[in-house]
């Protein structure tokens, strides 16, 4: 687990925002090896796959649910624990098998894809009140995801995700530890190192073809889709959105000038424009700066993401994670390669490691619901989660705002607003 991030690849073809659809290999090859007596070693991969890798997640319910069995199973478990299935979704559920047709309550992607996300929530609403109560109204694209869900299997995503987790060991965020005997080691190093290197590996890429990749993908799959199709899956990744203004402003001929001009300074792209310079290369200039800044954005939320998910869960079964130094790379066998080592070993001889595992860290925020959808009348704006919630009531911004419309209530002489405790956020403290 690194965090130097896969998406840097610019012309990953994986659909990132699937990870059931890696995993679903993965997980054979690593059985395989299982009762090989085999120990797999997984290297490299986002946070998000590494979880679903880890834990029987749901991140994202397959598409086709037919073509899936994880998806299949739950539906069939789904369907057998007819005391607790709703006889509406039963119901459903028969419909659809008998019958291929449409259901009457279906949208069209097409008038999907036209809807305000706040036309979407709302739709969400009617058909899925819990994932609804979930999702901020603004997260257009996790909505289509539970819209699409219900759609393929006329079973709301929230159902497959509580089937999911009801599971022995399985908890808030998914399902039990697929493989009990885990060890996770992370490679970190300190933050000026990471955004150096972070930096170098963005320069690294046009030495390494970036521009022939981004046309070609930008070619085949991007310059015909419609403008709304920009949100979506692997053109929202990392390592290729940022080129878009660069590859619809210049064509390939371009590319070809500039990737001549380069090569006779060996690729040492000048900060900032000197004058013998192609046209088009600030502009290139510019979208590798913005790589580089959203990349060390990820990094950043990686690390958070690890912190909150794997060290501050406290009801989810997390396998020992070892924090082991790369700052150093001259160091590399004494701070990174012998201690790995020495877990390892220390794991299949039964003793205790050298290193110890990172200690779990209390979120001020665990304990309290993080799936509930609150709305501040006064400010506007929708909460996701109760921690974020109080985190609202309590801040300056809101209060001032608060403040404000007391004021402005005063002076039309309509009296106090005391009486809307639930409405200026009484419940906080004061
Ligand atoms: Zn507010």
């Amino acid at each position: 687990m690194s965090p130097l991030i896969d998406e840097l690849i610019s012309n990953n073809e994986f659909p990132t925002n699937n990870p059931i659809f890696l995993n679903s290999n993965i997980h054979k090859q690593i059985d395989d090896l299982l009762s090989a007596s085999k120990y797999p070693i997984v290297v490299g991969g986002t946070n998000y796959y590494i979880e679903s890798l880890l834990w029987d997640i749901l991140v994202s319910p397959p598409t086709s649910v037919t073509s899936s069995a994880s998806s299949k199973m739950v539906k069939d478990s789904l369907k057998s624990r007819s005391g607790s299935s709703s006889p509406e979704m039963m119901q459903r559920e028969d419909d659809r098998d008998g019958d291929s047709s449409t259901p009457s309550d279906e949208i069209s992607d097409l008038e999907l894809e036209t809807m305000s996300p706040k036309e979407l929530h709302d739709r969400l609403r009617q058909v899925d009140p819990i994932s609804a109560g979930r999702l901020h109204p603004n997260n257009k694209r996790k909505i289509l995801r539970a819209l699409e869900v219900y759609q393929e299997t006329g079973i709301p995503i929230s159902e497959f995700i509580k089937e999911q987790r009801s599971q022995p060991g399985g908890n808030r965020l998914g399902g039990p530890l697929r493989y009990p005997h885990t060890i996770l080691l992370w490679l970190r190093c300190n933050q000026e190192v990471l955004n150096e290197r972070l930096d170098k590996r963005v320069d690294s890429m046009l030495h390494n073809g970036l521009l022939p990749e981004v046309r070609n993908f930008y070619e085949t799959y991007v310059k015909s889709q419609s403008a709304n199709q920009y949100t979506k899956g692997i053109l929202q990744s990392i390592g290729f959105k940022e080129f878009v203004p660069y590859l619809e402003k210049f064509g390939a001929d371009q590319d070809t000038i500039i990737d001549n001009f380069l090569q006779n300074i060996e690729y040492k792209l000048p900060k900032e424009p000197i004058a013998s310079e192609p046209e088009g290369l600030d502009l290139l200039r510019k979208c590798l700066d913005e790589l580089k800044l959203v990349t060390r954005r990820y990094s950043k939320k990686q690390i958070k993401w690890i912190q909150n998910r794997f060290l501050g869960s406290h009801d989810r079964q997390v396998p020992p994670l070892y924090s082991l130094d790369t700052s150093d790379v001259s160091q590399w066998m004494a701070n990174v390669y012998s201690p790995a080592v020495d877990i390892i070993e220390s794991y299949i001889n039964e003793r205790q490691p050298k290193t110890t595992p990172m200690e779990s860290v209390q979120h001020p925020g665990s304990g309290l619901n993080e799936e509930v959808l609150n709305f501040c009348e006064i400010c506007k704006r929708h909460f996701v989660g109760e921690f974020q919630w109080k985190l609202h009531l309590a801040s300056n911004k809101h209060k001032r705002a608060k403040d404000g419309l007391r004021k402005r209530v005063k002076r039309l002489g309509g009296g106090t607003i005391g009486g809307r405790g639930d409405v200026d956020g009484s419940s906080a403290k004061k």
